[in-house]
């Protein structure tokens, strides 16, 4: 560890798959420090050897995630935080029950909202920070079977624009990243990989995302290159479903 090497931690939750991977490698690339939280370590060992730690934490542990973040930060600026962490298992608004509902309410939202809590303190004490939520370009289309996934997905919207604002005087940014269909094992929950990959022939720009779409959206929001951005949510899609 080299903690006076890299420009400073990032807290990066589902780390362990997909667009959560993804991103530990480019901003690994970067020269930041990765602290990543998943509930399984997934791909985390597959990172290049570099300034990294795995913290195994259910996000719906509101505490346990809290009490990880400020032992880091005790020891570690932590300059950035990308809440990747999601579910989505599809089911008609109509057979939706509540256990299902309170689930993906406590991974996708409440999970980034107190991950957010656990980490402005510190952001706010060193007067900077980049915040990057991740919602979905669900969130504004709705998307059959996915009412659950769509509230959660829109709360986040909400959240992100509410903190910019209070946190902007502190010198911390909060901004949002929509995915478009983004070729990760999450699409593959409920489709399989033939007609994931079909999908890209309805996106103007004629494929689907790539994780690596996604994590350079993500370490350009982290950087000081976005240094006047803040309360933005930027769509990864592809040129879908523009209004
Ligand atoms: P993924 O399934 O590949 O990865 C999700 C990761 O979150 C997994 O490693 C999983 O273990 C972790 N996770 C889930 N529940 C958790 C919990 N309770 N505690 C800790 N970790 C938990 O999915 P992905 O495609 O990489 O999705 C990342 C984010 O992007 C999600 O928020 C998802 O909603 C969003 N998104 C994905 C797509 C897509 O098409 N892939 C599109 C729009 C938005």
């Amino acid at each position: 560890m080299n903690p006076g090497g890299s420009k400073g931690s990032i807290i990066i939750t589902g780390v362990g798959s997909g667009i959560g991977y993804e991103t530990a490698r480019c901003l690994l690339a970067q020269n930041y420090r990765i602290i990543g939280i998943d509930r399984q370590r997934g791909r985390f060992d597959e990172l290049p050897a570099g300034d990294h730690l795995f913290l195994e934490a259910d996000v719906r542990d509101f505490e346990s995630q809290k009490q990880a973040i400020e032992r880091e930060a005790a020891h570690h600026p932590i300059v950035g935080l990308v809440t990747c962490a999601g579910i989505l298992v599809r089911r008609p608004y109509l057979e939706l029950d509540e256990a299902t509902f309170d689930q993906h309410l406590d991974v996708n939202l409440k999970g980034p909202f107190f991950a957010c809590q656990a980490v402005l303190p510190a952001m706010r004490k060193q007067g900077n920070g980049s915040i990057v939520l991740i919602s979905s370009s669900i969130a504004r289309s709705g998307s059959v079977a996915g009412a659950h996934y769509a509230a959660t997905k829109g709360g986040i919207l909400g959240l992100a624009r509410t903190l910019a604002l209070e946190t902007a005087r502190d010198g911390v940014r909060v901004n949002v990243v929509s995915p478009g269909v983004t070729d990760t094992p999450m699409p593959r929950g409920h489709a399989s990989d033939a007609e994931v990959l079909a999908k890209g022939a309805k996106i103007p720009l004629g494929r689907i995302g790539k994780p690596q779409d996604i994590a350079e959206t993500i370490a350009f929001l982290i950087s000081d290159d976005s240094s006047y951005i803040t309360g933005q949510d930027i769509r990864v899609t592809g040129g879908a479903g523009l209004f």
